[in-house]
């Protein structure tokens, strides 16, 4: 029987990293590049996120990206006190639904970064969170918060 070993922070971590997917993966790219975009439809011209192969709107495939300012405002969020993350232990973190300023219909997940709750519908700004070399997450802060150093969740940058 070999001893109890504390496990490993890193390897829970990317336990969580999210997966590309083939319509995912560009976006996922562009983010670790600290680029923020959504698919514009190649036919009927309508912006659509999170991305899919086919537009809601005229059901046409074919899309490309196009950069959009990672704005908007607080849909809904949630504050998880049971942490599934090593790490992330030492405090509640609230999380929630963005509504994206520049996609009608938009909503976008993220880590909330700052002290405080989210107000409903106030106005948030995007943070790129760097997770890893190859994963970069959009996290959340007040739109006043231009650095996001409002909170910083413990383990990013
Ligand atoms: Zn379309």
């Amino acid at each position: 029987m070999t001893g109890h070993r504390p496990p490993d922070p890193r390897s829970a971590l990317t336990a969580h990293l999210p997966r590309p997917d083939r319509d995912s993966a560009p976006w996922w790219e562009l983010l670790a590049g600290r680029r923020f975009a959504v698919q514009e439809c190649d036919f009927c011209g309508m912006l659509r996120f999170p991305p899919r192969a086919f537009c809601a709107a005229c059901r046409a495939e074919g899309a490309h990206w196009r950069e959009v300012p990672p704005e908007g405002t607080v849909e809904s969020w949630i504050v998880s006190r049971q942490p599934f993350v090593p790490g992330r232990r030492d405090r509640p973190i609230p999380s929630g639904n963005g509504r994206l300023a520049a996609v009608p219909g938009g909503l976008i997940y993220g880590n909330w970064r700052a002290e405080r709750q989210p107000v409903p519908r106030e106005p948030v700004a995007g943070v790129f969170a760097e997770v890893t070399p190859e994963v970069t997450l959009l996290d959340w802060a007040p739109a006043g918060d231009a650095d996001g150093s409002g909170a910083g969740i413990p383990g990013r940058t």
